[in-house]
């Protein structure tokens, strides 16, 4: 067998009739920049997540940087981070003006509250947590230190289309939410694009001016911005997906179940939180991210038997890139990144290439 991590051919080739229909009716009409096609997917997408409003934006990384820069973060402002996540996330934060402070991960590999507390400090202003690998934190205790020491919340949310905790969707928690449709995430286009999902109507205006050249919904120019508009073209393919998505998120949590299945057994990995494991939660599993014991033998293994893997972010968490000017030793996170490796997670995947993926690795580990 040959299973890699993920098909990006198949994205496209697997709906090829459908979304060459799709290109051709929008070009046909000349709707390239701001047309029906993105209001209709943008009310949708709010409709789905049960969000005020949604804006598309040109990448998920825009997305958090506009909801920053539109809550006027300031030089020295400090906000809190889950030191495993994207790069992104801290990127947002420099980009708008302020300083990242990654914390540690607590058991389901997210942000830990008690971690958060720890590091406030008099300059700390808000807390971005990252809705990793498709599943919410629990945004009651997250919530309760924003509001016991008066900090904000932008959520990460780039892989969490559709996760909920107790019922809410990610990204709807907080003053903002970015969601990323890069082709690998749950709800993938094919290139860059993005949404924000945000409460408030003063924050949707100021958010939608900075995305458009500082014009506001009545196209009048009010303040400055610049262009992060999500192409016309690229709404329509996801108002296009957003119909099956339901389906897509069940088949990935049957996914997930099958896994834990068959691989509970291992003493040698810590698997993610099974899917109804925990009756708060709801996760999507954009990505099926375990634990290890000779996590980089494993891997070689795995890839000499026709199975894709991954080490997210590349192997660090963002504390560890020294040229980004962090010095501080967050040793949980370390461990868990000499450790983790994600499986193949996506609709592509068959029953019997997941099982091969298990049999593989069980038979590394028993032989
Ligand atoms: C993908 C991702 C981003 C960035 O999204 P882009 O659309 O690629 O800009 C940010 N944070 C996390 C956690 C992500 O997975």
């Amino acid at each position: 067998m040959n299973i890699p991590f993920f098909d990006y051919p198949r994205l496209y080739l697997d709906q090829k009739e459908k979304m060459i229909e799709i290109f051709d009716d929008v070009c046909s009409r000349g709707a390239f920049i701001m047309q029906s096609d993105l209001d209709e997917f943008e009310n949708k997408f709010a409709e789905f997540t049960n969000s005020n409003y949604a804006i598309g934006v040109a990448n998920g990384t825009d997305a958090m940087e506009l909801a920053l820069l539109a809550i006027g973060v300031k030089k020295g402002d400090e906000i809190i981070i889950c030191s495993h996540t994207m790069v992104a996330t801290a990127s947002a934060i420099v980009t708008a003006g302020g300083i990242p402070v990654p914390v540690e991960l607590g058991y389901d590999n997210l942000i830990d509250p008690l971690a958060i507390e720890a590091a406030i400090t008099p300059n700390t202003v808000g807390i971005m947590p990252t809705q990793l690998n498709g599943r919410t934190c629990n945004m009651d205790e997250i919530k309760s230190i924003a509001e016991k020491h008066g900090l904000f919340i932008v959520e990460d949310s780039a892989q969490a289309l559709g996760s909920k905790f107790k019922g809410q969707c990610a990204g709807t928690f907080g003053l903002a939410g970015g969601i990323s449709f890069f082709p690998a995430k749950v709800l993938g286009c094919f290139g860059d694009a993005g949404g924000v999902l945000v409460q408030d109507n003063d924050l949707y205006h100021k958010i939608y001016q900075l995305h458009d050249h500082g014009r506001d919904t009545d196209g009048e120019i009010k303040s400055w911005g610049r262009n992060s508009r999500l192409d016309n073209l690229h709404a329509a393919f996801l108002f296009h997906k957003l119909k099956s998505y339901p389906e897509v998120i069940q088949r990935r949590r049957s996914i997930a179940s099958k896994y834990q299945e068959q691989l509970e057994n291992l003493n040698e990995l810590n698997l993610p939180i099974a899917p109804d494991a925990e009756p708060d939660h709801f996760d999507v599993f954009q990505n099926y991210e375990l634990e290890a014991d000779r996590r980089d033998e494993l891997k070689e293994y795995l890839f000499q038997n026709g199975v894709g893997t991954l080490i997210q972010w590349g192997g660090k968490a963002v504390h560890q890139f020294p040229e980004l000017g962090f010095n501080l030793s967050l040793p949980k996170t370390e461990k868990f990144f000499d450790r983790c490796i994600m499986l193949p997670m996506n609709i592509f995947l068959s029953d019997d290439e997941v099982d091969y993926i298990c049999e593989t690795v069980i038979k590394f580990y028993r032989s």
